[in-house]
């Protein structure tokens, strides 16, 4: 699919805004954001604002996406844990940069709508799965990059204990109130090294699952 001219003023923006990694970039210009969002937002796809989803969720805004993603720096040979797979769009864009991408939602719902934009995007590299995230995939552990796209309290131990030697985590952590943080975690010879990235708004990262009957009222 080719980039439209409100997408290129999209990438154009996030130029300005300091992203410079090429393969990021590349990466976001070949994902049509409108794939992602519901029809009654589509007309604000490629504005760089964050939008409801459904369940009291959102598709993260576009220059987060790409800030998390270059902080990350997702190499083709890399295996990659997402938790929070929401719309979809954040895990198409590390589809296009590894080569396989593992992702976790605790909503059904939206995990469905998900896997189907991957299959019509023949994402085949993506594998989804129905869960709590922050209990990480010890199956398919470790993992050389984890990104989890809601904001935690604290870093949840299993997922340290999922990520490679070498491997990079970026996660929001803190409250919605005070103010959440995006950090950045290396898995160094010596343990965890933690640099702050400033500050961000993500909705919470939510322990255990969501009830039946919640998920119909939705
Ligand atoms: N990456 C998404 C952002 C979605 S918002 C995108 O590109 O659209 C964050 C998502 O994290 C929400 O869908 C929310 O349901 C999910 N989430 C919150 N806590 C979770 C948990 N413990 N396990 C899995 N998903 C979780």
């Amino acid at each position: 699919m080719t980039a439209g001219p409100r997408q290129l003023r999209l990438i154009m923006e996030l130029r300005r805004l300091g992203i410079s990694d090429t393969r990021v970039l590349g990466a976001i210009e070949r994902i049509a954001r409108e794939t992602f969002v519901p029809e009654t937002f589509r007309d604000q796809a490629y504005e760089d604002t964050a939008l409801p989803i459904g369940h009291g969720q959102t598709i993260s805004q576009p220059s987060v996406v790409a800030r998390m993603t270059e902080a990350l720096a997702v190499g083709e040979r890399h295996k990659v844990l997402e938790i929070g797979t929401g719309s979809g769009y954040q895990a198409a864009v590390l589809a296009r940069l590894c080569r396989r991408l593992y992702t976790i939602e605790r909503h059904r719902p939206l995990l469905r709508v998900a896997e189907e934009r991957f299959r019509e995007l023949r994402l085949h590299n993506v594998t989804a799965r129905w869960g709590d995230g922050t209990k990480g995939w010890p199956e398919s552990a470790p993992f050389d990059r984890i990104i989890v796209t809601a904001a935690g309290l604290e870093i949840p131990d299993s997922l340290a204990d999922q990520l490679a030697p070498g491997g990079i985590m970026v996660i929001p952590v803190g409250e919605r109130a005070d103010g959440q943080r995006l950090v950045r975690i290396l898995r160094d010879a010596d343990g965890l090294v933690c640099e702050d990235m400033g500050t961000v708004r993500f909705v919470p990262l939510v322990a255990g699952l969501p009830r039946a009957a919640a998920e119909r009222r939705a």
